[in-house]
């Protein structure tokens, strides 16, 4: 798709501001009801998902022209999705997609953010978006099935947040831990693994992430794989999602490791005993949770009108089909785990912060971002946060360090892990 692709949904936009807040029908209460991490920081019309498709319609008509000032519109967004489905409540076109497109045509026309460029640039030489040394080292000792080497009909992707976080080995060395005690034969690609190229795209480097997804889906396919089980959210999205959308995913099967576990517990070949007395709250990732639902090829045409009618109709992704009930299950499985919801949950929880590239592009944004989400899960009185991707758990324990706060922070794999 282009940019001028969208000139019919930017043109739907009534600006009623929907797209800043959780919808009306849904909100649970006045504090904790914006869903729009962008538009809550800066204050300005520009910064909401409406704002910026309104830019693009305005650009698309040549009203306005590319300038630094919409460099700052479009980078300083998490492209977590939020604004998309609180207007797709009521509203039937496409929000989130354009103002995905318009981060492509800025890389495309070289207005890029120099922090994101050698982000990608690592990511093209390194295989990876995470500085470090050797993908694979926290496998060492653990004698796992090379999956470069032998085949594998399931493959635990680590992804590079988990891989190279020395502080986050512990969801990987968990996840595997987890699957052992389930007698799970799988395989890892140890140093082999490359990125997933999910965060390239996000920041607007369609090429490079094609080229990436290419090189993954051969080396899936040169492996045997058959199901590819993740505890990052990113990497998630990218394989099910993403590759899905450039008919790179090859057929194999995306689960994230929520739902793997989930299947394990439920059909009894994963006990958990132990007791985790522990009151949490749980985070929904953006890209396990709204932008998780499975991608739908749509191929037809736009009925004559005024309206939005299509044969066949088009499906739009609301974020309901995301995953929101493995995680809870596994969750209550878990024997002294009590879970308190915060006020956003599902389809319109608040961002963690890290996502878009904002992490990289203006860390105090995304830091503020987890701060935000901090404070919603302290008011739940929930003794630990807990997530299932890395970067949120990356960002969420930044900011409890930096807010001097006491809230504990976990990922899933930690807490089944204890339950053992
Ligand atoms: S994008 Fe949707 S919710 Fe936002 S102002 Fe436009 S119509 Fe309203
Ligand atoms: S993607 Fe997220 S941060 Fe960006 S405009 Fe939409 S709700 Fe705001």
């Amino acid at each position: 798709m282009a940019l001028k692709d969208y000139q019919e949904d930017v043109e739907m936009c009534c600006r009623c501001s929907t797209c800043k807040f959780v919808p009306m029908q849904k909100i649970k209460g006045l504090k904790y009801a914006t869903v729009c991490p962008s538009i809550a920081k800066f204050n300005f019309h520009a910064y909401s998902g409406g704002g910026r498709i309104n830019l693009i319609n305005a650009l698309l008509k040549k009203k306005v022209q590319p300038n630094d000032k919409l460099k700052d519109i479009v980078y300083n967004c998490q492209l977590c999705g939020a604004c998309g489905v609180s207007c797709n409540y009521a509203m039937d076109f496409k929000v989130l997609e354009p103002i995905t497109e318009l981060r492509m045509k800025c890389v495309e026309d070289g207005r890029t953010v120099p922090a994101l460029d050698r982000t990608v640039a690592a990511m093209k030489q390194n295989g990876t978006m995470v500085a470090g040394d050797k993908r694979g080292a926290w496998a060492d000792g653990l004698n796992l099935k090379n999956a470069s080497k032998e085949k594998t009909d399931v493959l635990f992707f680590t992804g590079c947040q988990i891989s190279f976080n020395k502080g986050l080995n512990k969801l990987a060395k968990a996840a595997v831990n987890i699957l052992q005690k389930a007698k799970v034969d799988f395989g890892i690609l140890g140093d082999a693994e490359i990125c997933c190229g999910g965060r390239a795209y996000q920041m607007g480097y369609r090429d490079d992430f094609i080229a990436q997804a290419k090189k993954n889906l051969e080396m899936f396919k040169k492996a045997g794989v058959k199901t590819i089980v993740t505890a990052c959210a990113d990497c998630y999205q990218a394989f099910k999602v993403l590759y899905e959308e450039y008919n790179l995913r090859g057929g194999i099967e995306v689960l994230h490791i929520t739902e793997y576990i989930d299947r394990l517990l439920k059909s009894g070949k994963l006990k958990l005993t132990k007791s985790v007395p522990l009151t949490v709250t749980y985070h929904d990732p953006c890209r396990l949770g709204r932008q998780g639902e499975e991608y739908v090829h749509w191929q037809g045409q736009r009925k004559p009108g005024g309206f939005f009618m299509f044969d066949p109709p088009r499906v739009y992704r609301r974020g309901t089909g995301g995953v929101y009930e493995p995680p809870r299950d596994v969750l209550k499985a878990i024997p002294g785990v009590r879970i308190k919801e915060m006020n956003r949950i599902k389809e319109y929880a608040w961002c963690c912060g890290a996502g878009g590239g904002v992490a990289e592009s203006n860390p105090e944004f995304s830091a503020w971002t987890a701060a935000e989400r901090i404070d919603e899960a302290v008011s739940t009185g929930a003794e630990a946060i807990v997530s299932a991707c890395p970067w949120c758990e990356k960002n969420f324990t930044q900011a409890v360090k930096d807010t001097g706060g006491i809230l504990k922070v976990y990922d899933i794999v930690e807490l089944v892990e204890k339950a053992l």
